[in-house]
């Protein structure tokens, strides 16, 4: 079976390798207040910065998911406000998220055909915490580098927090436009669930810092403390943080893997742009995400081709929430092949 769901999606080929290495070596069992577990954890914040072109002064820590990044946001980095600016199901949960740890989350939905215009975002000389999603994974869509910079521009006194759950290591992500960066490993990272990745300018560590937040096993300062000396307040994922170094070592730099799934996603558009029966969900091609394809048809095409994909071992990502019967999902992320992708072409053919 090939998985091109948008996640969790098909792991890295080398990741049975790795984990037997890891059980031969003992890394399994390791500790995680060893000097061991302390090298691995700092030489794979080091290959994130290395290979994602992450700036050195931005801190970077380990998680259980993306979920947990938006709890620790709403525990730890806002104090008042939060501002959600979503068009999908992804960003809607993180502002239920928010609002139910902290009750002055705002929300700001727009519609997913549009491209959200910048200047209906200014708010104020506050403190508050800006909340977008790159690319939101539900609709295949995403926001532009110069949305996300012109609303920090727009709005210079609020941190500003990008959740890039299914774009972080696949495209490329201009760090220093934003304070705050997550993404759990089971999408581009092309890992198993279960870890992910939190990324903090110094000017996010300033707020953190005055807030203080320690009422939490995952609040930042502990966090922040802990990784002082390459550790977590709990027992991490240690064997996901290993499998991502092994993974990081082996990568290309970002701007590489960028221009790969570039390529793959013009691909596939012009190859959908080619069909009758199935049509790309989002007509404005400027919102479209480069690493998730949303796929419309009709209802009884849709139940047809989900049927034979499995069948010919395919496992297509189903439509999000109310577009469920009428669209599936392709991937497209690094640790899919180009022949995985030929073979799911042929077989969309006969469509
Ligand atoms: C998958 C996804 C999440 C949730 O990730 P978890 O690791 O399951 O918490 C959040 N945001 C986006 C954009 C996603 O694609």
């Amino acid at each position: 079976m090939i998985s091109f769901y948008p996640g969790p999606s098909k792991v890295h080929e080398e990741i049975p390798e790795y984990v037997k290495y890891a059980y031969r070596k003992g890394i399994l069992s390791i500790n995680h207040r060893s000097a061991e577990f302390m090298r691995i954890c700092e030489r794979t914040v080091a290959l994130l910065k290395e290979k994602l072109d992450i700036p050195q002064d931005y801190k970077i820590f380990f998680t259980g998911s993306a979920t947990e990044c938006w709890e620790i946001i709403a525990q730890s980095v806002v104090s008042k406000r939060s501002y959600h600016i979503y068009n999908g199901a992804f960003g809607q949960k993180w502002y239920e998220y928010s609002n139910r740890i902290r009750s002055g989350a705002r929300q700001f939905p727009f519609d997913r055909e549009e491209l959200p215009n910048v200047n209906k975002y200014k708010f104020g000389s506050g403190d508050g915490v800006i909340c977008v999603t790159h690319n939101e994974t539900s609709n295949g869509t995403q926001l532009p580098e110069e949305f996300i910079r012109d609303l920090k521009d727009n709005n210079p006194n609020h941190l500003l927090a990008v959740d890039a759950t299914s774009s972080m290591a696949g495209v490329a992500l201009n760090f220093e436009l934003a304070d705050i960066w997550f993404a759990s490993v089971q999408k581009c990272f092309g890992l198993p669930a279960g870890l992910a990745v939190l990324v903090c300018s110094p000017k996010a560590m300033e707020v953190v810092e005055k807030i203080n937040d320690r009422n939490f096993y995952n609040s930042l300062p502990f966090m922040n403390d802990m990784m002082e000396k390459w550790q977590t307040p709990f027992t991490p994922n240690v064997l996901n943080i290993y499998l991502l170094m092994r993974v990081l070592e082996n990568s290309k730099p970002i701007a590489l893997v960028d221009e790969k799934i570039r390529k793959r996603y013009r691909k596939w558009v012009k190859y959908f742009e080619g069909k009758q029966t199935l049509n790309h969900l989002i007509r404005n091609k400027a919102a479209h995400s480069f690493t998730v394809l949303p796929i419309a048809a009709s209802e009884a095409a849709i139940t047809k081709l989900k049927r034979d994909a499995k069948e010919k071992g395919f496992l297509l990502g189903e439509g999000y929430g109310d577009l469920k019967s009428t669209t599936f999902r392709i991937a497209n992320f690094p640790a899919l092949k180009k022949k995985e992708i030929e073979k799911l072409k042929n077989f969309l053919d006969t469509y």
